[in-house]
Formats: C-alpha cells, sequence, structure tokens
C-alpha cells in the first residue's frame, strides 16, 4: 500500500435549531455552547492520533457540522494555531469553515479569513422563502445574501453555496429560480443536493409531500444544464465547480484519501502500509459524552482495521461518484486488495452497461450515473 494524501476534519457539533430532514451529527443548541472546553478536547483528541501520522503533510482542513460558525474567529484561529503546531500542515492548505444563514455568528467573515479560513461552505439550500419555511431553516432569503456578501467583502473568493431540490412544494421553475439566484453571486463552487428522507429525522416520521421521482430528475437536468451554460463544471453526483475550483477535502474523500476525523462523532481513516491495512476510527457520537471520553484520555468509540472486501467497497462506493471514474491503477495501493477481488463485479458492470473502461480509468456511463445504487450493490462486502 502507499500513503495517499492526509485531510483533517473537524467536527462542530451545534444548530441553532435541528433541520427537519438532517440526520447529520448535529444538536441544537440549549443556552451557551461549552466552545471553549470543546476546542481544548479537540487538540486534545487529535493527538491521539498523531502517532498514526508522523510526519505526514495535512493538505485540507474542513470545519463541518453542526454550525460551526457558531464558534468565535477567536476559537477557530485558537485551533488553527494548535493544529500547525502539531501538525505538517502544508502553506497551501485548503481551509474550509461551513456557515449557515441565519446563525449569530460571533464575527464577521472578514475575521474568519485573518484566523485562517481561506474557504467558505455556506448552508442556503433554497432562495425561496416558502421554501426555507417548508422545510423548516431558520433562516430567510434577505439573511442569505447578507451572509454572501460579507463573504464577498471579507476577500474569501474562495466559496460554495448549499442548494438542495426536490422540496416540498416546489416546481421545475422554483428549482430553476434557485440555481439562477446563486450563479447570480458568482461562488467558485455549488453543491446542488436532491432532499431525501433520511431515517431518524422528523420528515421521516411525518414526510412532508414531496415532488416525484421524475419531476426530481428533471429538476437535476434542467438546473446542471443551467450550470454547464454558466461555467460550471460538475465533477461529483452534486458538485459543481469553477475550473480548478473543485473542493480539494472532498476531492480527497472520494477517491480514498486518508482523513483524522476529531469531534463528536466524527470519523477517521488512516492507511496502515505496514499492516496492508486501513484503520477507522470513530469518535464517540453525544458531544458531552465525547468531552467526557478525552479528558479520559480517548475519544474513540471504534478503531479497528478494515477488512478487504470493506477497502474495495468504500473505495469504489467514493470514487464512482465522480465524474472522472475510478483510476485502475490505484486500486492496489489505496486498498491493499488484489484486482482479482473485483474483476468479476466490474465485468459485470461493463455488461450492464453501467461502467465504462476507457484507458485505465472505469467511469459510469449515462446508464450508470442515473442508477449509481446498481453498481454500488455490485460492490457490496
Ligand atoms: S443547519 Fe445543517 S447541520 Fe444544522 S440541523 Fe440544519 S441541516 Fe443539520
Amino acid at each position: 500500500m502507499e500513503l495517499p494524501p492526509l485531510s483533517l476534519y473537524v467536527h462542530l457539533p451545534w444548530c441553532v435549531r435541528k433541520c427537519p430532514y438532517c440526520d447529520f451529527n448535529s444538536h441544537a443548541v440549549k443556552g451557551d455552547i461549552p466552545a471553549d472546553e470543546y476546542a481544548r478536547s479537540l487538540l486534545k483528541d487529535l493527538q491521539q492520533d498523531l502517532p498514526l501520522v508522523w510526519g505526514r503533510a495535512v493538505h485540507s482542513v474542513f470545519f463541518g457540522g453542526g454550525t460551526p460558525s457558531l464558534f468565535s474567529a477567536e476559537q477557530i484561529q485558537g485551533l488553527m494555531n494548535g493544529f500547525r503546531s502539531l501538525l505538517r500542515l502544508s502553506p497551501d492548505a485548503e481551509v474550509t469553515l461551513e456557515a449557515n444563514p441565519g446563525t449569530i455568528e460571533h464575527d464577521s467573515f472578514s475575521a474568519y479569513r485573518d484566523a485562517g479560513i481561506n474557504r467558505v461552505s455556506l448552508g442556503v439550500q433554497s432562495f425561496s422563502n416558502d421554501s426555507l419555511e417548508r422545510i423548516g431553516r431558520i433562516h430567510r432569503r434577505e439573511e442569505a445574501e447578507r451572509a454572501i456578501k460579507s463573504i464577498q467583502r471579507s476577500g474569501i473568493e474562495n466559496f460554495n453555496l448549499d442548494l438542495m431540490y426536490a422540496l416540498p412544494g416546489q416546481s421545475l421553475a422554483d428549482a430553476i429560480e434557485d440555481v439562477r439566484d446563486a450563479i447570480g453571486f458568482n461562488p467558485t463552487h455549488l453543491s446542488h443536493y436532491q432532499l431525501t428522507l433520511e431515517p431518524n429525522t422528523a420528515f421521516y416520521a411525518d414526510p412532508p409531500r414531496l415532488p416525484e421521482e421524475d419531476a426530481a430528475w428533471r429538476m437535476q437536468e434542467a438546473c446542471g444544464e443551467l450550470l454547464r451554460q454558466a461555467g460550471y463544471e460538475q465533477y461529483e453526483i452534486s458538485a459543481w465547480a469553477r475550473p480548478g475550483s473543485q473542493c480539494r477535502h472532498n476531492l480527497n474523500y472520494w477517491r480514498y484519501g486518508d482523513f483524522l476525523g476529531i469531534g463528536a462523532g466524527a470519523h477517521g481513516k488512516i492507511t496502515v502500509p505496514s499492516e496492508n491495512t486501513v484503520r477507522r476510527r470513530i469518535r464517540h457520537r453525544h458531544p458531552s459524552a465525547w468531552m467526557k471520553q478525552v479528558g479520559n484520555g480517548n475519544g474513540l468509540a471504534e478503531d479497528r482495521s478494515l477488512q478487504s472486501s470493506e477497502r474495495v467497497f468504500e473505495f469504489f462506493l467514493n470514487q464512482l461518484r465522480l465524474l472522472d471514474g475510478v483510476r485502475k491503477d490505484q486500486f492496489e495501493p489505496r486498498t491493499g486488495a488484489a484486482w482479482g477481488e473485483v474483476s468479476g463485479p466490474v465485468s459485470q458492470a461493463i455488461e450492464k452497461g453501467l461502467l465504462k473502461d476507457q484507458n485505465g480509468v472505469l467511469a459510469p456511463t449515462d446508464l450508470g450515473w442515473r442508477f449509481s445504487n446498481e453498481i454500488q450493490a455490485l460492490f457490496l462486502p
């Protein structure tokens, strides 16, 4: 096995309110966030992983959540200083902060920029106040616009807008209007997700009426066309970027790179060539339980070596989301498995017209792109 690029994910798990469709590890704020204690725990948590990554450069940092912008710029700065002292952070590392409009941001985006943030991902979801209300967001269009303008004023040029489509009561024209509005702000990156009903969410328990699958497909197609015309390139099922502005952090996940994951419920993946394996490390999920366990010297709820079949599945699961597809020559160095383990499913996918094999790269066909679940099922452990 070879060591792939390494990233750092930092989970900040609080939100002003829980959105009814959200299945992330996020918790509604009750009273004050124990932000200082949580930040100290993060640095302690990171120290536990260091022996697995000594000397390796970290190419990206991602503050995800939750709503990381509920933490002040000073706290983010303190964390960045800590990361720099503990890790070999590349001078040109991409450092992303997720933020939500309508949150009581402690600071302007200029202060976050000064703290070391050079990319912002803003959860706009829709520019329609009707849609925002129907999906239980706390913000309105005006707050999203204010937040975007604040990012632009801060000099952070690299920013993403998250949009969702196939929302309750949304028409094709509404979905197109949302994308048109987003393009008007000229983000470098746009994430365009279909709203799905996930178990353990309020929407799952009491589902709203969503557009039919065919209508959702038409929205995806029409919005995609608009994005292409505006100069965005799709590089993943839900991700569009201006040339050269793909999210490096997410690309590393999808290419089956390594990542440290710190904070409540965070997942990490570390390649260990000497053992020909990959370690999966998962932190305790609840913030207070995790802080308590970190205080006791071990925030890990799970730490195990992935079996060969799991590594193979994850390798394909991740990369088949990418338009570029899967580089066959990366299979053995990244999974430690022999190509013979997957030659059967790969042939089946090609015979079914789901994958094409071009110059050593396996890429989904149009059919495979639409039925990506079928391809993934072929590689299930
Ligand atoms: S703001 Fe994001 S992370 Fe927080 S509850 Fe809503 S969808 Fe989940």
